[in-house]
């Protein structure tokens, strides 16, 4: 997951390296408080997760909260390359003496962290690298190791990082590092860190990828996901504890397993029709998880029919119809459903289904049919 400038900062301060003091915005009128509070000039700047902001617009110096007001009233709802702006950052302006680059990233070839540091940030990095090849450090890692104090030091003197806070530099890139470990991030990138006209080192802006294999070990990061627009419905399943991918269609797909989950799609789209959903309940679904995958679809006006393909292994095929029988009792579904079931206890769970005295419900044998079966019936819907 991709962080706003602000979130990263957040994360920075909190691992101690130095950040503009600052203030989220989501109204001018929040901009003008924020600009007082903070005191001084301000920088104003666009909360997106791309690039090039500054080029763009999105990042413009104010005096003080009347212009601050303004500034904020420019950009927000600003569309930056398609990412429109909700929300303002609003810090304390620096006086910039240099700007430098710093990133952390895995380098998945070699089983190493990799530091790249340059002394000409501020800057598309990409621009410098082809241009002046030689002002771009890079430097491996052991992530055993971690990044050493030398190590930390020499990629200062080799990118020629000013020498007389060579220090400050150093231990900047070290903090640095330990936020990209300590915080299990796929990418930590400070462009640009500068150096200011006090000598101090400062992060001026972030981007930070977390790896979201990895948020059971952070719950805190929850709130980082709340300041996203997250789609209701992928909300509504993630919190419980379902794999749900909103798509375009009209037939409802619940199966066990990614895998089985996207042949169905397939298979749906190869007789003509298209799913509106990926909804995994995984292994080992039980009936409470089938009523709970069926009441996230009831949520979904798009759904027209629905079509249950599980393959029993660890997962058994009564629990899944016994979960579809209470789901029928408890909640109010607006589609028929077509249910295929295969492997463990399949022909108890046919029975199950048999017993339910509704049209509602329509078992049928081969993954084929059952896709022709919803498609049509989602036609009718
Ligand atoms: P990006 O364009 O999206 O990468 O946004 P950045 O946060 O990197 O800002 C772009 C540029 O704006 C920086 O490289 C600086 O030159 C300038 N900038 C940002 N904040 C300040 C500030 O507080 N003072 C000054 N003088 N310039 C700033
Ligand atoms: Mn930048």
């Amino acid at each position: 997951m991709d962080l706003f400038e602000y979130q990263g900062k957040s994360l920075f301060a909190r691992l101690g390296v130095p950040v503009p003091e600052g203030r989220v915005a989501r109204t001018p009128e929040e901009a003008r408080t924020a600009a007082e509070e903070i005191g001084g000039k301000v920088v104003v700047k666009a909360q997106v997760q791309v690039g090039g902001r500054g080029k763009a617009g999105g990042i413009k110096l104010a005096d003080g909260p009347d212009q601050a007001f303004a500034h904020a009233t420019d950009i927000l709802g600003m569309d930056i390359k398609g990412h429109t702006v909700d929300i303002v950052w609003l810090e304390q302006a620096s006086n910039i003496a240099a700007e430098y680059y710093v990133s952390f990233t895995l380098d998945r070839s070699v089983k190493k962290h990799l530091a790249i540091v340059s002394a000409q940030g501020g800057m598309d990095i990409e621009a410098v690298a082809a241009d002046t090849p030689e002002a771009v450090v890079k430097m491996h890692i052991d992530p055993v190791v971690g990044l050493t104090n030398w190590q930390a030091s020499e990629l200062v003197y080799r990118a020629k990082l000013d020498r007389a806070t060579a220090r400050k530099s150093a231990a900047a890139l070290r903090k640095l590092y330990e936020a990209f470990v300590s915080l299990d991030c796929d990418l930590v990138e400070v462009n640009p860190l500068i150096l200011t006209d006090d000598g101090e080192i400062v992060a001026l802006d972030s981007k930070v990828t977390l790896d979201s294999n990895a948020f059971f070990r952070h719950p805190d990061f929850e709130d980082f996901r709340s300041a996203f627009t997250e789609d209701p419905m992928e909300k509504m399943a993630r919190q419980r504890g379902l794999n749900f991918i909103k798509l375009d269609g009209s037939v409802g797909i619940i199966g066990n397993g990614a895998g089985l989950v996207m042949s169905t799609i397939d298979v749906v789209a190869l007789v003509g029709g298209a799913a509106s959903n990926f909804l995994d309940v995984g292994g080992g679904a039980g009936a409470d998880t089938i009523t709970n995958a069926l009441e996230v679809l009831t949520n979904d006006p798009t759904v027209k029919s629905v079509l249950i393909n599980i393959f029993g292994g660890i997962t058994r095929c009564d629990l899944v119809a016994q979960g579809i029988v209470e789901a029928l009792e408890g909640l109010e579904l607006q589609w028929p459903i077509v249910v295929r079931l295969d492997g463990t206890n399949a022909v108890e769970g046919r029975e199950i289904l048999r017993g339910v005295v509704s049209d509602a419900v329509i078992p049928v044998e081969t993954m084929r049919e059952a896709a022709e079966k919803a498609v049509e019936l989602a036609g009718k819907g």
